[in-house]
């Protein structure tokens, strides 16, 4: 995952929430700022497997249901029981068959079954008699697609549910309370389907914030280090993969316990976030800058041999001592870099590598790039 650097913020909205973020599903910070519309849940192959579990369940629960409806419940009118036989064993025929199935969810799968549901309780409103509560059921479907669907898949589930339930409704009920019944079955459903849709869209903002969070440094807004860790993963097994160049920069700030010393550590603070936007201005898209802990900074240089790591290396000091050279805490930075090799077992052995290039340059007097397979060496 690229973590989106922290960016300077605008004048703050009203807080707190507005009726307008809601709609448009937007996270708001303690602040007041706008951090990120989750409109678009897509479910997750994960989601597609729950999805189906549940529609098991559905038809499992619903199937029984209408057998023991028919077996025990007081019913002035038995005309609909053998159709409720009928359909009880057709739902639990189809939660066999799709316990069993092997391949693996779709999206068209999932939307498809949906759609299934919502025509098999449209029959079973149809064919009850009297109607009862059986329009309650529409819920399970809508529910289901609120909870897993994206709200463009929401929304056309609750256009089907509507212009079905009529059907069924005025179709095969024409006793003149059609109206009765539909209006109160729309309202609830649509009512606790908007409650279910908002709850889950503000799930999602919280845990995409807290993902967000956990894999950010909270004071320069770079990735931390575990997530530098899992795209260096990534990093290491692409190059192997494709035969492309890796390089690795370890950055450490020098002298910088005297920053804190001479002027505090806000200014310490100050200086470590002014070399984050240094070192983000001088990566290209591929590259992934990181606050590896303290005053250590690392970078990954995905197509970068070491040659080019240690310009960009170059750079990056160059641009950090020039300007901060009038800064009242002037900053230099030692640099090491390695290029993975077919010797490194490990991204760890990797890193190793480049602390070791920077071990040298602190102890060759700072303020310099030294590479840890070639000589090169800038400053
Ligand atoms: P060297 O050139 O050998 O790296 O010397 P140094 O002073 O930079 O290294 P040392 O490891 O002795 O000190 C690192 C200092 O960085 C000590 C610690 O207080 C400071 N530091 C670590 N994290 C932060 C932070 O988040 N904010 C501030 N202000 N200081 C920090
Ligand atoms: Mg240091
Ligand atoms: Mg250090």
């Amino acid at each position: 995952m690229r973590v989106a650097p922290a960016r300077a913020c605008a004048a703050a909205p009203a807080f707190p929430v507005s009726f307008r973020s809601i709609l448009k599903s937007e996270v708001l910070d303690r602040d007041g700022r706008v951090r990120r519309p989750v409109r678009s849940i897509s479910p997750s192959q994960n989601d597609l497997e729950l999805m189906r579990l549940v529609a098991i369940l559905q038809y499992l629960v619903g199937g029984a249901t209408l057998i023991v409806a028919a077996l025990v419940l007081p019913d002035g009118d038995r005309s609909d029981h053998d159709a409720y036989y009928l359909l009880g064993a057709v739902a639990l025929a189809l939660a066999t068959i799709r316990y069993f199935q092997k391949s693996a969810m779709t999206l068209a799968h999932a939307r498809l079954s949906n759609f299934a549901g919502l025509v098999y309780i449209t029959v079973v409103v149809a064919v009850s008699t009297p109607i009862g509560a059986t329009p309650a059921f529409y819920l399970w479907p809508v529910l289901t697609a609120a909870y897993f669907l994206r709200r463009r898949d929401l929304a056309v589930v609750l256009a089907m549910f509507a212009v079905l339930c009529a059907v069924a409704l005025w179709g095969f009920h024409p006793d003149g309370s059609e109206a009765q019944v539909f209006a109160p079955t729309v309202l609830v459903v649509f009512v606790v389907t908007a409650l279910v849709r908002l709850m889950r869209e503000s799930l999602a903002a919280m845990i995409t914030d807290l993902e967000q969070s956990a894999s950010t440094d909270d004071l320069t807004g770079l990735a931390n280090r575990v997530a530098f860790g899992s795209v260096l993963g990534r990093d290491v097994e692409r190059a192997r993969r494709t035969s492309g160049a890796l390089s690795v920069v370890v950055i450490d700030l020098d002298h910088f316990k005297q920053i804190n010393d001479r002027l505090g550590h806000a200014a310490g603070d100050d200086a470590l976030r002014r070399f984050a936007d240094v070192l983000r201005l001088e990566c290209r898209a591929a590259d992934f800058p990181s606050r590896y802990g303290g005053e250590e900074f690392v970078v990954s240089l995905q197509d970068s041999a070491i040659d080019d790591a240690a310009q960009f290396a170059e750079r990056v000091r160059r641009r950090v001592e020039v300007e901060t050279a009038a800064d009242p805490a002037p900053v230099t930075i030692s640099v090491g870099v390695a290029e993975l090799t077919g010797a490194h077992t490990s991204q760890d052995d990797l890193i190793a590598d480049a602390d070791a290039a920077l071990y040298e340059a602190k102890a060759a007097g700072r303020n310099r790039v030294v590479c840890s397979a070639a000589g090169y060496a800038g400053g």
